[in-house]
């Protein structure tokens, strides 16, 4: 039966193209994979997929029984809910040590790097097998999207060698302009619902008990929100209220200014001033600098909860 490989709840880029670059990979090697996904894709993937010819995964959020290999997260509040009925034989990562379990020895190919497929690329390196033209593509793409064309603090030399070396593969020549393109895309906000923004991206966290929710949407302009922040926060209160969160936060980040600012609702306000040391004024902070959720958000609120 086919090993599944997939990306997280909410899927972004790195894990719609993890689970097809992985999935490659692993067929090459004379296993037999498929990639799937656990929900719907976003308007940037939409444009990756469609630029270099390919069809998004199939959807799958039940894997009871199921041989699978993760990539581009390892928590389980980002898993299907039957992950545990799974074996997992491999998880292929850039985030930190999460909570899954497993029964049986597994192939870990976690680091510290901008982007789950940087991790990919190096693994076909080590296997020496070639990478498809569009495929290389994909993969460019996926690293410009996580490293925020490397303006994340995320990114590492590792990041900027691969993508390069992908470009070079794809036959792109201006890879940074491509970034530019796709991050417009995703810059269009005003033909999705609010509730459809709050979930693009959005991660549920475990922290010492307290579910918080934390999204984050990644713009070329700030100012595309101005009209709607009221009913962004309408539809964070919701989910605050229907998944039973502690808290609900918010990132609106400016690539080009870069920072972010900062929208939360919490049952207690003063524990996020405390991991930021900011005042919030109207449930809401700029955060000068701050573009990344994994490196500069999420370790601040662990330490405080
Ligand atoms: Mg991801
Ligand atoms: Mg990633
Ligand atoms: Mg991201």
């Amino acid at each position: 039966m086919s090993i599944f490989v997939f990306g997280h709840t909410t899927p972004d880029s790195d894990s719609i193209v993890g689970s097809i670059s992985l999935s490659y990979l692993k067929n090459q090697l004379g296993e037999d994979t498929t990639p799937t996904r656990q929900g719907e894709i976003n308007p940037e993937t939409k444009f990756i997929l469609d630029k270099f010819g390919y069809e998004k995964p199939k959807l799958k959020t039940s894997y009871a029984g199921e041989r699978v290999y993760l990539i581009d997260f390892m928590e389980s509040s980002q898993s299907p809910a039957d992950i545990d009925e799974a074996t997992i034989l491999g998880i292929v990562d850039h985030h930190k040590l999460g909570d899954l379990k497993t029964a049986t020895p597994l192939e870990m190919w976690v680091r510290p790097v901008g982007c789950s497929n940087t991790i990919v690329k190096q693994m076909f390196d080590y296997y020496g097998i070639d990478i498809p033209t569009n495929l290389a593509g994909m993969m460019m793409c996926a690293i410009l999207s996580d490293t925020v064309i490397f303006k994340s603090p995320t990114c590492t030399k590792e990041d900027t060698k691969a993508c390069k070396e992908l470009a070079k593969i794809a036959g792109i020549e201006d890879y940074k302009a491509l970034g530019m393109e796709m991050f417009i895309v995703k810059s269009d906000v005003l033909s999705a619902t609010k509730r459809e923004l709050v979930l693009r991206d959005f991660k549920d966290f475990n922290m010492g008990g307290n579910k918080i929710g934390v999204g984050q949407l990644e713009v070329v302009d700030l100012s595309v929100f101005d009209n709607m922040k009221d009913e962004l926060f309408q539809e964070m209160q919701n989910l605050k209220d229907e998944g039973e969160r502690h808290s609900v936060l918010l990132m609106l980040t400016d690539i080009m200014q870069e920072g972010t600012q900062l929208l939360a609702l919490s049952d207690e306000p003063s524990k996020i001033e405390d991991a930021f040391d900011k005042k919030l004024e109207n449930n809401q902070v700029w955060l000068p600098k701050v573009m990344s959720r994994k490196k500069q958000i999420i370790p601040f609120l662990e330490k405080i909860f």
